[in-house]
């Protein structure tokens, strides 16, 4: 039966057989994130507008052209109206909420982490989508580059626990405002040589941020960008010697990467490091996550002066890259139990017994179809359940039940009565414990 609307263009579902993929690595970053430190920041899916054009950056892609905002009512009536987007990244929303919460004037570095959906109007395609999610990292407070180590450290180690080892990382520093004014000046020269071949959006980026063009996914801009200058050779002393000091720092902790000075990054806020992890595996929207230092932000958007760094992870990347890779996904949860039952009394048992030992944390399913025995066990056949009781008169009447073990077909005497939740739970020790040491053999 046709659906009176399909989902939106480059929306996705996520159906109940494919969840465990996403709760495996949604699970694996949370507690990745924690072991490093960080705990979670939630913050809405929505803000004004202007925090977004103020911190990603009014020449950026993201803000020229792939935000989605609503014009919405004013709370005060007769006042304009107010202006919101959904939110296209973290960095800003985090940011905000630390600043507006007084987070930042605590006890620092403060280190949050995030697992949220992002909305960017892009041409959909593998890998790109328009509504998508990200894992990510913020940490604020600390100039130091041991810093910028230890956050990259968290997404290497994400990764490497996700399986995920056929992934590069590239880092790069774009400096700070007073090493790139040089090297704004370098760039406009060597652009305004071609300036009738860049695409109309570069021409703009020329007299407004001319690093911008480094970004443009044009080829012939690309092509042009090839040869430009490169942003390593204009930074000052301090961005030189931060740099110098991560690359010693990845090093001690065994973490290689190459360096890439194209990377710019597509977001304003950045200074000094940035970096990309990218996998060849997956085609070409390759980069699995983004991320730097951003020094400059926190003031920007009304907090104190603070320097802060952090990163985003696509998951759905991430998640392609895992499939190609033929990693491991957590599965998901067994039925323990099913609790099959003959007539009505044995149904309404069948539904006390299952609230019970779902109370206690076991996963049990009984008839709530009206079926019959057949279409039960065939049922519980088909959701894989570990064990199935069946109840009729003769259980209600005796307090006892067979219960069968569908891999073995063995069959154990257990109470129904009293001692049925610790009765139920020592069988299911010993078919878990012999499960295991099936696995092992
Ligand atoms: P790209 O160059 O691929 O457009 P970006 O520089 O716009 O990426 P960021 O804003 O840094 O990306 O976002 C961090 C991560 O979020 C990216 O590395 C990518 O994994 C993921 N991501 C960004 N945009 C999308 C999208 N439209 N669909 C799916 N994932 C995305
Ligand atoms: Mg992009």
């Amino acid at each position: 039966m046709p659906v009176i609307t399909n989902r939106p263009y480059g929306t996705k579902d996520v159906l109940p057989a494919e969840v465990n993929k996403w709760q495996t690595v949604e699970r694996c970053a949370a507690e990745t994130a924690e072991c490093f430190g960080f705990k979670e920041i939630r913050f809405p899916t929505f803000e004004n507008t202007m925090l977004f054009k103020r911190s990603v950056g009014d020449t950026t892609d993201v803000v020229q052209k792939e935000m989605y905002t609503v014009t919405a009512k004013s709370r005060d009536n007769g006042k304009d109206p107010e202006d919101f987007t959904l939110r296209p990244e973290g960095t800003a929303g985090a940011a905000r909420a630390a600043i507006e919460n007084g987070l930042l004037n605590e006890a620092l570095p403060q280190k949050v982490y995030y697992i949220i959906s992002c909305f960017r109007h892009e041409k959909p395609q593998a890998g790109r989508l328009r509504e998508f999610h990200q894992f990510g990292a913020e940490m604020y407070g600390s100039p130091d580059a041991s810093a910028d180590a230890e956050v990259i450290a968290l997404a290497k180690s994400l990764l490497d626990r996700l399986g995920l080892t056929n992934v590069e990382l590239f880092i790069n520093s774009i400096g700070c405002p007073k090493c790139r004014a040089g090297y704004h000046k370098a760039l406009k020269e060597y652009f305004e040589k071609r300036r009738d071949e860049l695409c109309p959006t570069c021409l703009d980026r020329l007299e407004r941020n001319p690093m911008r063009i480094l970004d443009c996914k044009s080829p012939i801009c690309q092509g042009i960008a090839k040869d430009a200058p490169v942003i390593l050779d204009y930074l000052c002393d301090e961005c030189s010697a931060h740099f110098e000091k991560l690359k010693r720092s990845l090093a001690d902790m065994g973490i290689s990467f190459s360096i890439d000075p194209k990377i710019v990054r597509g977001l304003d806020y950045y200074t000094k490091t940035v970096f990309e992890f990218i996998t060849k595996d997956i085609g070409a929207q390759g980069t699995v996550c983004g991320g730097g230092r951003y020094d400059g932000l926190v003031e920007e958007l009304g907090g104190a002066p603070l320097p802060a760094l952090g990163f985003a992870m696509g998951i759905e990347r991430i998640l392609m890259t895992m499939e190609n890779a033929g990693s491991e996904f957590v599965p998901a949860k067994k039925c323990d139990l099913y609790i099959a039952s003959m007539g009505e009394a044995a149904q309404r048992k069948a539904a006390v017994l299952t609230n019970q030992l779902r109370a206690e944390g076991y996963f049990v399913e009984s008839d709530v179809m009206g079926r019959g025995l057949k279409p039960q066990m065939k049922y519980a056949n088909k959701i894989g359940a570990t064990f199935t009781i069946v109840l009729g008169d003769n259980e209600l009447e005796t307090g006892r039940a067979k219960l069968k073990n569908m891999a073995s077909g063995e069959q154990t005497d257990i109470s129904i009565g009293e001692s049925f939740i610790d009765e139920f739970s020592n069988n299911l020790i010993v078919e878990m414990f012999e499960d295991k040491l099936n696995t092992i053999e």
